[in-house]
C-alpha cells in the first residue's frame, strides 16, 4: 500500500534524481532514500539495497539531497505480473521518470512490462515532461499509461510544462499541483488535460526542525481557484490534502487535517481510456500554406499532425473522423498509438465545439 491518496501502490524500477524547481526544496523522497540507504542500514539493522546505493546524501543544513545518481533495478518489475488484481500504480515516487540520467532502453522495458499487464493502471509523474516529448514516439503508450507533470508555481517556465505534457500521447494526461504554493490556475490551459491534483507542502520527517520549519503554508483561495477552473474545463478534480497547515492556517500535523476543502470530499477521477476512446481533439492549429488548416491532434492513444481541406472558424474542435486510409489506422491506434508523418495530408470531417 501506499500513503499517496491517488494510489493503490508504488513501483520504483529507478530511484535516484536531483532537484529542479520549488516542488522539490523539501523533496520527501530524498528524505525517504537518504533513510534506507544511511540510517536503518547502519549497525547491521537492515540490509543494504543495491538500487538505493549512492542516490542520497544531506546537504550542510541537514536538508536531505540526492546526489542525482540514477540506479535502474529491472527486477522490481518482475512484481507487476498479468494475474493480479487491477491496481493504479504510482511509477517511480523516489525518481523523476524522465530525469536526464534515465536511458531510454530503461523505459522502453518499463513500458513494455505495463503492456504486459493491461489490468493495472500506471500513473507516471514528471518534473521534465519537455524530456518526456522528446521521447513519446520511441514508448509505447498503452492505454493503461497515464502521464503526468507538477505545477506547483505559477511562474512561466513551470507552466511551460503543461505546454509539453498535452502533446504526450498518453492515455489520461494529468497535473500534480502539489505543493500547491501559488496561483497556478490564473495561468493554467487546461486544454488536453483530464485530471488534476492538489495538496498542500509536508514535512521531511526525518529533517531538522530548521528544514521543517521552511514548509510553506497553502492558500486556500488558489485551491478554490483551481477547483473552479476544473469545473469550467469539465476536468476531473482531487483535493488530496492539506499539508503541515489546516485549511485555516493553523500549523498542526498532517493526519489531522483531512481531505476536505469547505466541508466536502473532492475525490475525482478520469474514466480509464477505453470508456473514451472516442474522445478525439485538436489542441493546437495554424494556417497551411495550402488554404486548409494545419492541424496538431491529440486523442488519448494518438498523436499526429494533418492538413484539413475544410474551413476553419475559429472555434475549438471537439471530434473528427478520418475518412481515408488513415481510418484504418486509427481503427489500429485505439488499441495502442500510431503516428502520422509530420504534415501528411488526408481529408477528415470536423464537428466543432
Ligand atoms: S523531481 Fe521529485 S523526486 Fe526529484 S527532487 Fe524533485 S520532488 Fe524529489
Amino acid at each position: 500500500m501506499t500513503k499517496i491518496e491517488w494510489a493503490d501502490k508504488t513501483i520504483n524500477p529507478i530511484v535516484g534524481c536531483s532537484k529542479v524547481s520549488r516542488a522539490c526544496d523539501l523533496c520527501y523522497a530524498a528524505d525517504v532514500a537518504f533513510n534506507i540507504e544511511h540510517v536503518l542500514t547502519k549497525d547491521g539493522n537492515a540490509k543494504p539495497r543495491a538500487n538505493y546505493e549512492g542516490v542520497s546524501r544531506k546537504d550542510k543544513d541537514g536538508r536531505p539531497n540526492w546526489t542525482s545518481r540514477v540506479n535502474y533495478d529491472p527486477a522490481v518489475l518482475q512484481r507487476l505480473s498479468p494475474g493480479q488484481a487491477p491496481k493504479r500504480f504510482f511509477v517511480n515516487s523516489m525518481s523523476d521518470f524522465f530525469h536526464p540520467k534515465v536511458k531510454l532502453e530503461w523505459l522502453q522495458e518499463i513500458f513494455a512490462q505495463f503492456a504486459r499487464c493491461p489490468q493495472h493502471t500506471f500513473l507516471v509523474l514528471t518534473k521534465r515532461p519537455e524530456n518526456a516529448l522528446k521521447l513519446a514516439d520511441k514508448l509505447d503508450w498503452g492505454a493503461n499509461i497515464w502521464m503526468g507533470c507538477t505545477v506547483e508555481d505559477a511562474n512561466d517556465e513551470v507552466i511551460k510544462r503543461v505546454d509539453h505534457l498535452r502533446f504526450i500521447p498518453a492515455a489520461r494526461r494529468f497535473i500534480s499541483a502539489e505543493p500547491l504554493t501559488a496561483d497556478v490556475a490564473s495561468k493554467l490551459d487546461l486544454t488536453g488535460i483530464d485530471w488534476v491534483i492538489t495538496g498542500g507542502e509536508t514535512a521531511p520527517k526525518n529533517a531538522p526542525n530548521s528544514i521543517k520549519a521552511q514548509v510553506r503554508p497553502m492558500d486556500p483561495a488558489h485551491v478554490l481557484a483551481l477547483r473552479d477552473l476544473c469545473a469550467r474545463a469539465k476536468v476531473k478534480f482531487f483535493f488530496k490534502q492539506w499539508g503541515v497547515f489546516a485549511e485555516n492556517g493553523v500549523r498542526r500535523g498532517r493526519a489531522k487535517h483531512g481531505e476536505g476543502l469547505g466541508g466536502k470530499v473532492y475525490h475525482q477521477w478520469p474514466e480509464s481510456a477505453e470508456k473514451s476512446a472516442d474522445d478525439l481533439y485538436a489542441v493546437a492549429w495554424s494556417e497551411s500554406a495550402e488554404g486548409g488548416v494545419k492541424l496538431r491532434l491529440v486523442t488519448p492513444n494518438w498523436l499526429g499532425h494533418g492538413t484539413s481541406n475544410k474551413s476553419y472558424d475559429g472555434r475549438e474542435i471537439s471530434a473528427w473522423m478520418a475518412d481515408n486510409g488513415v481510418k484504418n489506422r486509427l481503427g489500429n491506434a485505439r488499441k495502442g498509438m500510431a503516428f502520422l508523418e509530420p504534415n501528411e495530408a488526408f481529408f477528415f470531417k470536423m464537428r466543432f465545439a
